[in-house]
């Protein structure tokens, strides 16, 4: 078998059900020591042993063309990814120390600019809220503790309008006032005394009156840090240090998403001081804001794996991949009379292919919602997205084959609705 072949089959993980079978197999393919490590069962019983974690629970799996949703699990990491994560579980080792290591790895990787550290986080949300708590309290023990009482230490964060979305939640977590503006104006009339940090939310880019790299100046010509919540934002795997090479002062990106990481990984990337304050309001250190979003060693060793697997990707032709399963589903979909499909990739956020699946109602009687509901109902069951105008969907989440599925399901529930 080879070592492609093996990848792309579909029940490695999924289906494999014997887990020492499962790294042996993984210890050829990878070229890692052969022994089974004593605690790793030589087939499992109870829990488990069909292979099917989720039928055993009563859970659907689902065909996932909605894209890396939190909801729906993220994404589904490498097989190397979940070989270095078994292998990190097999020892102790200090958290504090692996950050520090594994953070000066993904530096490297990355190619950051010198004066730029990271650190694993439990995603990006938690990166937003240790990231602004490091800048919050410095490497003070007191203030540390005291969060998300502010006493003593600045208390308010400038945001746009626009790039108000639920994840300021977590910046809201630390005790701060979020300051909304919109212009330029208000900006400045917004700085005062009390201003920790200009906080820029990355999708949002398009929205707000200013934008990626006037922020960082606006923020820096008043020294003041700035923040770009960059989650969803690779691909282009450039915003992986575009950012830091901009100057801004800490970046959050998921490793749950697109990097196909560990779900419960992202990566808080900056400046050396900012990131080590980060860190000191993370777990494992106790009685911090951060102690409640624990970071393994599976997870860390995860992601640098995941990092360094991504960067090694031919992007171009995962790119292509994607648009060829879209093409496929389109190609079913439209010789069905009355269906149209039409493609569009969103500037950031999520900058894949995606497609959007219409039909005239005086053809096929379906509304957008039960379509979807439809799908989710079906066997296999299927994840789209819907709104008063169609379907939407995406592909890159897509696993070998599924596009002939959801060509396949969906032609035979518009036939099924023909008026
Ligand atoms: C997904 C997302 C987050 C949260 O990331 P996690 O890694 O799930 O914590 C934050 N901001 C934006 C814009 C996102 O898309």
């Amino acid at each position: 078998m080879t070592v492609k072949n093996f990848w792309n089959r579909r029940n490695f993980l999924g289906s494999a059900g014997v887990l020492a079978g499962m790294m042996l197999t993984a210890r050829r393919v990878f070229g890692l020591p052969a022994a089974v490590p004593a605690a790793m069962p030589e087939k499992l019983t109870g829990f488990g042993a069909t292979g099917s974690v989720y039928e055993e629970l009563g859970v659907t799996a689902v065909i996932n063309g909605e894209g890396t949703m939190t909801y729906l699990g993220g994404s589904l990491p490498r097989p190397e990814v979940e070989a270095v994560m078994a292998l990190a579980a097999q020892h102790f080792v200090s958290i504090v120390e692996l950050e520090q290591a594994a953070g000066k790895r993904i530096a490297e990787l990355l190619k950051l600019p010198r004066d730029y550290d990271a650190i694993v986080t439990c995603g990006a949300a938690a990166g937003m809220q240790s990231g602004l708590a490091g800048i919050l309290t410095g490497d003070n023990r007191t203030f540390i503790e005291q969060l998300p009482d502010l006493t003593g230490m600045k208390s308010e964060v400038i945001i746009q309008k626009s790039h108000r979305n639920g994840f300021d939640h977590q910046l809201r977590a630390t005790g701060v006032k979020l300051i909304e503006v919109e212009s330029r104006e208000d900006v400045k009339r917004a700085i005062n005394s009390k201003t920790a940090m200009l906080h820029f939310s990355n999708f949002a880019n398009a929205s707000g009156q200013i934008k990626v790299d006037e922020w960082v100046k606006l923020a820096h010509e008043n020294q003041i840090p700035a923040f770009n919540d960059a989650a969803a934002d690779t691909p282009p795997v450039s915003h992986l240090w575009d950012y830091a090479n901009m100057g801004y002062d800490l970046i959050a990106f998921s490793g749950g998403k697109a990097i196909r990481g560990p779900q419960c990984a992202g990566l808080l990337v900056g400046k050396k001081e900012f990131i080590a304050n980060a860190l000191l309001n993370n777990s494992p250190h106790e009685d911090t804001l951060g102690r409640g979003m624990k970071v393994g060693k599976e997870e860390i060793v995860g992601m640098v794996k995941a990092l360094e697997c991504y960067l090694n990707e031919d992007h171009a032709a995962l790119e292509k991949e994607w648009w060829r399963r879209l093409d496929t589903i389109s190609a079913e979909l439209t010789r069905v009379p009355g269906v149209a499909t039409s493609f569009n990739v969103p500037d950031v956020a999520n900058h894949v292919p995606h497609m959007q699946i219409f039909w005239d109602p005086r053809k096929i009687s379906l509304s957008p919602h039960d379509a979807a509901s439809a799908l989710r109902k079906g066997k296999p069951s299927i994840v789209l997205g819907s709104s008063e105008n169609g379907l939407g969907m995406n592909s890159f989440m897509l696993k070998p084959d599924e596009e002939k599925i959801i060509a396949a399901q969906l032609v035979q529930l518009f036939k099924s609705h023909a008026a």
